[in-house]
């Protein structure tokens, strides 16, 4: 340990910097007890005659018996005294999330760039093999003050708060983790889109409905939405679809969800059941799921229907759909082939026709009724040769 006496015979060390040089040697020590011993063993042998040459203000508060020695305070060489201020840092931290409900956080730091280069330079000249940085000592230490303060557990995974504290700039910033609620939900409206941004046209959505008893209760900044796809504006949607509704940076953590059930269930046009917590890898889950699904349509068509069984050829067979003209200026134009699984239909007048298709995700129906300009192949107003006038789609099951 040689280099141990080295170091203290030219530069004051803390117990936290002392001890943080022999950091991976034994285990169940935090490095304030290992300074702590290492200067206290030495001041034995200094106390017992060993003419040893140690800088005295080292022994700063050791009282000795038979050495004369009273030696001053001096600032730690390693951390110019940061050890003893982490505790007014914490507070500080502290307040800053007062506003905040975690019961789990994480602290990193960005420690002085001055004593980081300080270190390094210590290390290489002491030929320091044991130590580890003063940046892991610094998290952790004011992790732990953070934690007896508050009460919170440390968590390293999935922490509610991420703190930095930033000491070259003076600055605490701070990341909350976002709520994500699965739930499903019905549309029963032909004029409501599934998602906010569309908010500007349509008064409401699926999201907005949702989200506002959901931000009242967690007090959050706004929420993202996640479905299991999305039926149109127009289409309503009587089967019950999957979805993911995230709160970002939300105040408050506990949400009651029965209340939140009740509240947006008071709604006309949505509905929701199914509602439960759950964690961000839900939202991949949803969006990586290719359900069947089932529609039902009412079409209306501009001459007496003829010729109906011409529509079972349907069943079983590969729809080529090239990007449907409407979605033209939002998705690449590709060509998309999708298989109608089961198709049934039934005459409700002489130019209006119910049809049942079960369909695999991703194709659009509306196309497959009325061929988007031949861009739908084989589609059902030429099978028909009976030009459609109208169009009125429900998703009526979601095949999970
Ligand atoms: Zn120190």
């Amino acid at each position: 340990m040689q280099f141990l006496q080295e170091i203290l015979s030219e530069h004051y060390l803390c117990d936290h910097c002392l001890g943080r040089q022999t950091a991976s040697l034994l285990s169940g020590y935090s490095n304030k007890q290992r300074g702590f011993v290492i200067r206290t063993f030495i001041a034995f042998l200094v106390d017992s005659g060993e003419e040893l040459k140690i800088k005295k203000t080292n022994f700063y508060g050791i009282n000795f018996r038979f050495v004369k020695l009273k030696p001053e305070k001096e600032e730690c060489y390693l951390c110019n005294g940061l050890f003893e201020k982490l505790e007014e840092k914490a507070k500080k931290i502290i307040d800053k999330i007062k506003d905040y409900e975690f019961s789990t956080f994480l602290v990193g730091t960005n420690p002085p760039n001055e004593l980081m280069n300080r270190e390094v330079e210590f290390w290489e000249k002491y030929g320091i093999e044991w130590a580890e940085s003063i940046n892991t000592e610094i998290n952790r230490e004011i992790g732990k003050i953070i934690s007896k303060i508050t009460g919170k557990d440390l968590d390293r995974k999935t922490p509610d708060i991420t703190i930095l504290y930033d000491f070259n700039k003076k600055r605490i910033t701070f990341l909350v983790r976002s709520i994500f609620i699965f739930g499903r939900y019905q549309k029963f409206s032909r004029k409501m889109p599934q998602c906010n941004w569309r908010t500007r046209i349509y008064k409401k959505s699926v999201q907005s409905v949702i989200e506002k008893p959901l931000l009242k209760q967690t007090n959050g900044e706004k929420t993202s939405f996640h479905g299991e796809g999305r039926e149109d504006v127009d289409v309503r949607c009587l089967g019950w679809r999957p979805f993911v509704i995230e709160v970002i940076n939300p105040k408050k953590r506990k949400v009651d969800l029965k209340k939140l059930l009740k509240e947006i269930n008071k709604n006309k046009y949505v509905k929701v059941k199914d509602l439960k917590i759950v964690d961000r890898s839900v939202v991949k889950q949803l969006k990586a799921a290719k359900p069947d699904k089932t529609y039902r349509a009412i079409i209306t068509f501009s001459k007496p229907l003829k010729d109906l069984s011409k529509l079972k050829s349907l069943e079983g067979t590969i729809i080529n759909q090239q990007t449907p003209i409407r979605v033209l200026q939002r998705r690449a134009d590709m060509l998309r082939k999708r298989k109608v699984k089961k198709i049934r239909y039934k005459l409700l007048s002489n130019k209006k026709l119910q049809l049942i298709v079960r369909a695999q995700s991703g194709l659009y129906i509306k196309e497959l009724i009325h061929g988007d300009n031949g861009r739908t192949k084989p589609n059902i107003q030429e099978l028909l040769n009976n030009k459609v006038k109208n169009i009125e789609l429900d998703v009526i099951k979601i095949h999970e």
